[in-house]
């Protein structure tokens, strides 16, 4: 392979002023047509299938010797040969399930209910709301406990409240589906239908009092600090004492819920519901959140609903590909420092560190020569993008699994140990200081992040690879690659999310109200124009929800190509392959983003996905980019055209 771009990605029969997206990626998406497996194939997924190969062999390596009992080879070895022995998963069937299942159903009053649904937390599942503890918004060195609004199967509260032709035919298959997997289960068909109407009841009325993403988004409403003696007091219905005492947090005294409305509902319909409907709901926790570790039949099952149904996938990933996903989440660090000793480069750190180094100082020019921002703002703003705390490639410390056990009971009973090691992992956090240096991410990741509550911006070595990053390319290329994507991350510290988080990660204004609003403005037109695309015939983007995600990408472009031109402005890069060096940044870009995608997967990550779909992250955000125009030779003539006055300018 040659550095850098590679031309067979193109489709130069497109003009790049009509669609920029097919005359980049039109190549690329002829060369990898989707197979059955997936319903969304692009860059992504292409380098994360070669990270999953090399983690393959390094798992391999370990499950075909016998290792140390209690050793992190002997816990990795064997998950991997559990989840592979498809004999024993068949002959056991679902019945690694079936003493929880009878428990549940065992269940006679209410008291015994609280203690069942904190249990059922404990091993991983979020019946009703979501329980975890985080760093304090308004205090972020220090972790809190916290509870969200979960507890719905289909993930969206959308597809329980719209009624679209498409939505409904959803709705009526997850019907469906249910049913089927009760009596997978073992249920009988009366008691599977009873059972879900009981679960279409309650996550409906779950559904109702959810916020959507766009409410979501906005951290003051999701912030209700309060200590636990007011939250009985103002959710007198729910046993938290029960609740409290069973997952570990006897003596809590603050919490924060974020959403109140989802803890009060869940008190009425808790008092409210027949009790035999709630353990029906219960049931279905667990038989939904184990159904990919369990025999293939409940594995098929499960794919038909959620992979084909709901994403478009016609085909289950092979079992070895499902395996080492699923040891990727249970031993995610472990794996890591073994994916990281023998994949990533010393020299790879080094220059993404000066890449983020010049990335930084573009991004403080660019906020320096703001002609909206007041100089009061733009000191806190520098200031802000000076302490950005910065991770590259893998962690310092690893995390300890020594407290894990993995042994030949079946691949569920491991799942539910690991489930239950990492909430208590996360308990034991309550009431402390946040450890800054833990990571969100595993190494072996192809993605990044920036964490307001930190302000840390990370990229795993997973992503620094081809065609992120290339250490044998020119400059043109990797600006405009990984180059942006460090961009992007940054900007998240200054988009409609971020900016209302202060340098030390606390949900403080520090803007003028002047700025504040001019901040607002800009952002709308952004929003406005993510509004007016449409996705699919009849369906448009959500300009809100995608906000935050649409302000990055555009952010991460302005200063990765000042920070691309001041790199080489000694020494000119030439024209290669026919295209000058600020085309190649344009066309690296639109490459991350190459990828095909099923109709269903449209629909359903518009509902779900905060990001733009590939093609109009790169068809939607280049007409707001001057550059762009002039590489390209864009006119008013071409229709992606956009008039200086409608262009998006924000950072
Ligand atoms: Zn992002």
């Amino acid at each position: 392979m040659t550095a850098g771009i590679d031309p067979a990605n193109f489709d130069v029969s497109a003009a790049p002023g009509t669609d920029f997206f097919k005359y980049a990626c039109g190549g690329w998406q002829k060369n990898n047509p989707l197979t059955g497996e997936y319903s969304r194939f692009g860059s992504f997924d292409k380098l994360a299938e070669n990270n999953r190969k090399q983690l393959k062999g390094l798992i391999e390596e370990l499950s075909s010797k016998k290792n140390e009992r209690g050793t992190v080879a002997q816990k990795i070895g064997d998950l991997y040969n559990i989840a592979l022995d498809s004999t024993k998963l068949n002959a056991q069937g679902v019945s690694p399930i079936k003493s929880d299942l009878q428990k549940i159903g065992a269940v006679k009053n209410k008291s015994e209910l609280f203690k069942l649904v904190a249990e059922l937390r404990m091993m991983g599942l979020s019946p009703y709301f979501a329980l975890y503890v985080g760093s304090d918004d308004m205090n972020s060195s220090m972790n809190i406990v916290q509870t969200y609004q979960s507890g719905i199967s289909l993930g969206e509260r959308d597809y329980y409240l719209d009624n679209d032709a498409h939505t409904k035919d959803i709705r009526a298959k997850y019907q469906i589906h249910i049913v089927k997997m009760f009596k997978l289960a073992g249920f009988s068909e009366v008691e599977a239908q009873k059972a879900m109407k009981a679960v279409l009841n309650i996550e409906t009325r779950l559904a109702k009092v959810a916020y959507d993403h766009v409410k979501l988004r906005n951290p003051h409403a999701n912030y209700h600090k309060m200590t636990v003696a007011d939250l009985k007091k103002e959710v007198p219905a729910f046993g938290w004492d029960t609740f409290f005492t069973t997952v570990g947090l006897k003596d809590l005294k603050d919490i924060n819920v974020a959403q109140m409305e989802s803890v009060k509902e869940v008190a009425s319909i808790i008092n409210t519901v027949p009790l035999r409907e709630q353990i029906a709901y219960l049931q279905w926790k667990l038989i939904d959140g184990s159904a990919s570790y369990l025999g293939d039949k409940s594995v098929a099952q499960n794919f038909d609903f959620y992979g084909k149904t709901l994403s478009g996938t016609k085909e289950m990933k092979p079992r070895w590909k499902r395996a080492v996903s699923n040891i990727d989440g249970v031993l995610g660090e472990a794996v890591g420092q073994m994916y990281v000793k023998k994949y990533f480069p010393a020299e790879s750190k080094e220059r993404m560190l000066a890449l983020v180094k010049n990335l930084q100082s573009s991004l403080g020019e660019r906020i320096q020569s703001l002609s909206w921002m007041s100089a009061e703002t733009k000191a806190k703003a520098l200031e802000k993008l000076s302490t950005f705390y910065v991770k590259v490639g893998y962690p310092d410390k690893w995390r300890n699994y020594s407290a894990l056990e993995i042994k030949d009971d079946s691949y569920w009973a491991n799942i539910k140990r690991s489930n239950n090691f990492d909430f208590a992992y996360m308990i034991n956090k309550a009431g402390k200081p946040v450890d800054k240096d833990e990571w969100g991410m595993t190494p072996q990741t192809v993605n990044a992040y920036y964490n307001p509550a930190t302000n840390e911006i990370c990229f795993p070595a997973g992503i620094l690879q081809y065609p992120f990053f290339d250490m044998k390319a020119d400059d043109a290329f990797n600006y405009g690659a990984i180059g942006v994507v460090i961009g992007h991350e940054m900007t998240h510290g200054f988009d409609d999310q971020g900016r209302q988080y202060d340098k030390d990660g606390n949900l403080k204004d520090w803007w003028t109200a002047e700025d504040g609003k001019n901040f607002e403005a800009r952002a709308a037109v952004m929003a406005n124009f993510f509004d007016s695309i449409q996705v699919a015939p009849g369906v448009h983007g959500n300009g809100k929800f995608t906000l935050g995600e649409n302000i990055a990408d555009h952010g991460g472009l302005q200063i990765s190509f000042q920070a691309f031109k001041k790199a080489t402005a000694g020494n000119p890069l030439p024209v290669k392959d026919g295209f000058t060096p600020e085309q190649r940044f344009f066309l690296a870009y639109a490459n991350v983003w190459a990828g095909n995608i099923r109709p269903e997967e449209i629909l359903r990550l518009t509902k779900a996905d905060p990001h733009s779909l590939g093609k109009w992250r790169v068809d939607g955000a280049l007409p707001q980019i001057g550059a762009w125009y002039e590489a390209f030779n864009i006119t008013e003539k071409d229709p992606m055209f956009l008039p200086l006055e409608k262009r998006v300018s924000i950072w």
